[in-house]
Parts: C-alpha cells; sequence; structure tokens
C-alpha cells in the first residue's frame, strides 16, 4: 500500500468514525427527547383528580390519593 492510498484510506476511516459518532449522539438525543415530551394522561377513579406522567406508562399512582390507576383511553 502506498502513502497516498494510505492517506485516502485513513481519511475514510476517521470521517467514518466521526459520522458514526454524529448518527449515534442524533439518535440517542432524539429518542430522549421523544421520551420526554410523551406524557400519558390518567384520570384518577377514586377522587377524580386528572394528571400526566412523562413516559410510557401503562398504570400509575394519582398523586393526590395514591390510587393505582390504568391509563387513559380516547
Ligand atoms: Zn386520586
Amino acid at each position: 500500500m502506498d502513502l497516498v492510498t494510505a492517506t485516502v484510506f485513513y481519511c475514510f476511516l476517521v470521517a467514518g468514525i466521526f459520522l458514526g459518532l454524529w448518527v449515534y449522539y442524533d439518535r440517542r438525543d432524539h429518542a430522549r427527547f421523544e421520551a420526554e415530551r410523551r406524557h400519558v394522561p390518567f384520570h384518577c377513579q377514586r377522587c377524580g383528580h386528572l394528571y400526566a406522567v412523562q413516559g410510557d406508562a401503562a398504570q400509575s399512582v394519582c398523586p393526590k390519593c395514591g390510587q393505582e390507576n390504568q391509563r387513559l383511553k380516547f
């Protein structure tokens, strides 16, 4: 392998590493943002309190009375 080929190969390797890091961090941040943005609404069956929980929970405890509630379905 001559010097030019080695240099080109090295440049592509470095570019590939940075591209991979960029894609990785971009997807990770996007997933984090989506999880933060998503809220699940709940309606308490005992006290009637309406509240929202971050993430993708199927059931949650009421912050007012502690009753376990299923997520609201529309
Ligand atoms: Zn409640």
